[in-house]
């Protein structure tokens, strides 16, 4: 086991699951547009064995699982269940979204909702991300009136379950950004200002605000509007995995975030590559990059995180709640806890 950083370490946007393209049995030349394209013919697989590596490696108690686009909840189902004590998960109604995808049902807000609700009510879940569903295939644009409508219904489901509701933010180099999917330029993906529609909406959900405005590259083009939402609502958190050094002492120092605001989630499993840009600043960052293609190693990305957090001259108090007080609390891991006690609460 390794030294941890924290006393109880919980990461909280995990991909336990990956992507078998074999690009080379298909003599297919391996590129970001293909995986762009839904990742056709893809095999997914259950990769937890480097999972529980790393986590040893690096001192993680537990991790949140969530399905990017392709995985399936019903495998982080069976990952959860082969290790209780290590993982938890959040859903997204994989199982429909996959008919919806292959054209066996029309989309349906309505459907998509009752396909959250049923798995919430198993107990097996603790909130709904890292994307809110939405229509994979819409014939225009989405306008925010009408997902804002969507994810109200959403955010009810999210409120009968008393769970938390990921808020994705920002985008990756390689998957081309915004035009990803279309109608999803001009939504909550791109924006995080909108959140606050949300955040004022549900005051009694709690919303993670996924990669805290900076899921890659080295501008902050996302991260200061989505930490203005953060400093406005009292159920909104920070997702800060990916962030360098900087954009935590910003946020630290103000007193409307604070460490009580952020958790540590990193995207692990995502395949996203550093990128070394000495001199700059930051002066390295993680993002994809066309030039080298989708990466075939597994990334080490709590390496380069953690070296981040180590930079920070803060309480160690307030390091353990970023790196899991804040998690144990919002997604009801006391269970899980050794003792109870061990995050910063005073007498009042
Ligand atoms: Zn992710």
């Amino acid at each position: 086991m390794g030294y941890a950083k924290g006393r109880f370490v919980v990461e909280t946007h995990v991909h336990a699951q990956r992507h078998a393209f074999k690009f080379k049995e298909k003599g297919i030349k391996p590129d970001y547009a293909k995986l762009a394209q839904g990742m056709p013919d893809s095999v997914i697989y259950d990769n937890s064995p480097r999972l529980l590596f790393d986590m040893d490696l690096y001192g993680v108690d537990m991790c949140v699982l969530m399905c990017g686009f392709g995985m399936t909840d019903e495998l982080n189902e069976e990952i959860v269940k082969n290790h209780p004590d290590k993982f938890v998960a959040v859903c997204s109604a994989t199982s429909y979204m996959h008919k919806v995808r292959k054209g066996e049902v029309e989309w349906s807000i309505k459907e998509a909702c009752k396909e959250l609700d049923r798995q919430l009510s198993t107990g097996m879940f603790r909130g709904i991300g890292e994307f809110m569903p939405r229509n994979p295939k819409p014939s225009k644009p989405y306008s925010w009136e009408e997902r804002f409508e969507e994810i109200c219904q959403i955010m009810e489901v999210a409120r009968k379950h008393k769970v938390t509701v990921g808020f994705h933010t920002g985008t990756l180099s390689g998957y081309a950004g915004a035009p990803r999917s279309p109608g999803g330029a001009f939504t909550e993906l791109q924006y995080p200002l909108l959140a606050h529609d949300v955040a004022g909406s549900y005051p009694d959900v709690t919303i993670i605000m996924e990669h805290g405005g900076h899921s890659g590259g080295w501008s902050e083009w996302g991260f200061e509007p989505t930490c203005q939402v953060a400093s406005s609502h009292p159920n909104v958190y920070l997702e800060t995995g990916l962030w360098w050094a900087e954009l935590y002492e910003r946020v630290l120092r103000d007193p409307n975030i604070g460490a009580e605001k952020l958790v540590w989630g990193c995207d692990w499993g995502a395949s996203i590559p550093q990128q070394w840009t000495p001199g700059l600043h930051p002066s390295s960052y993680a993002d994809q990059s066309k030039k080298d293609g989708p990466p075939a190693h597994q990334v080490d990305v709590w390496g380069w995180s953690l070296k981040q957090l180590d930079k920070l001259d803060i309480l160690q108090d307030d390091m353990n709640l970023i790196l899991g007080g804040n998690a144990a609390r919002i997604f009801k891991l006391e269970d899980k806890l050794p003792h109870t006690r061990l995050f910063k609460q005073y007498l009042q």
